[in-house]
């Protein structure tokens, strides 16, 4: 008689989410199966492997009644550390259905003391310093947040999305480029040279520098952070391999 199926659930949308999946698929007991679930908003040049499910569970009641349904037995939440709701209700809905969970977070992002980052609260701190300071910024914060910036109507911005956005952007004045990471290191400071950019606006999102913050650090641009929202309590690694470690350790 075979063992009874495991099934880890992994809250995707990052690299390292995806990551989590191949190593998970390539490495676990056959018995294991994994799933990664999206919110599927923007559309992905490949899935991983393992069992893919996609669109929001409906709130924490919802995704409680996933996990019992579905059999799940382990929870690892890999979104992105802006991705506050999701993780909200990961925490809640586990506790209510007695699942274990573990968060994977991203080590925050060290920057020499020496250069021009000022770190702020949230996104209308951000657009109040935008307001201030900047006349040619770089948006790279995604459509949802870009609301918080429409009274900063001195500035000029580059908005770079993923996708074409359903609805005109609300800001002034501004230009938008489509582009899908990731991005070298030469290709940045080019588009900021190209554009003329004085100020980087950038969510603090951890993990390996990005390109277009080493590039404004090169180029003595200064650059706004906004800082990660606090993360919810419970157990935390901040590498793919830990919490690869951490679901054999559950099996
Ligand atoms: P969010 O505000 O925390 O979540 C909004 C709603 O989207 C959730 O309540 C949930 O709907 C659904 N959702 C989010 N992630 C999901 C997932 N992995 N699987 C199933 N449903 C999910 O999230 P967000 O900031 O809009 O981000 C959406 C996705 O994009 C996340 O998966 C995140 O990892 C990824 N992402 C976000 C950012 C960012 O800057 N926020 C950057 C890169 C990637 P229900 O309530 O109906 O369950």
């Amino acid at each position: 008689m075979p063992d009874k199926t495991r099934k880890v659930l992994i809250l995707g949308g990052t690299r390292e989410a995806r990551r989590l999946a191949e190593l998970a698929v390539t490495m676990l007991p056959m018995r294991v199966e994994v799933i990664t679930s999206y919110a599927g908003r923007t559309k992905r040049p490949s899935d991983p492997p393992g069992t893919i499910r996609e669109g929001g569970f409906g709130g924490t009641q919802g995704l409680a009644a996933y996990l019992k349904d579905t059999g799940i037995n382990l929870v690892v939440d890999a979104t992105h550390p802006f991705a506050e709701r999701i993780s909200d209700h990961a925490f809640d809905a586990c506790v209510n259905t007695e699942t274990q969970r573990l968060q994977l977070a991203r080590p925050p992002w060290r920057l020499q003391t020496n250069a021009k980052w000022t770190e702020v609260s949230d996104m209308a701190a951000a657009a109040d310093a935008v307001g201030h300071f900047a006349r040619r910024a770089f948006l790279t914060t995604g459509t949802q947040d870009i609301e918080a910036f429409s009274d900063a109507t001195d500035t000029w911005f580059l908005v770079r999305l993923i996708e074409a956005p359903t609805e005109p952007l609300p800001l002034t004045e501004h230009e938008i480029i489509l582009a899908r990471p990731p991005f070298t290191l030469d290709d940045e400071k080019a588009l900021l040279v190209e554009h003329q950019i004085d100020t980087v606006v950038s969510k603090h999102a951890g993990g390996p520098l990005p390109a277009k913050i080493t590039a404004a650090l090169d180029l003595g641009l200064p650059i706004i952070l906004i800082q990660q929202p606090p993360p919810v309590p419970g157990n935390q690694v901040d590498s793919v391999e830990a919490a690869l470690a951490w679901i054999l350790s559950q099996l």
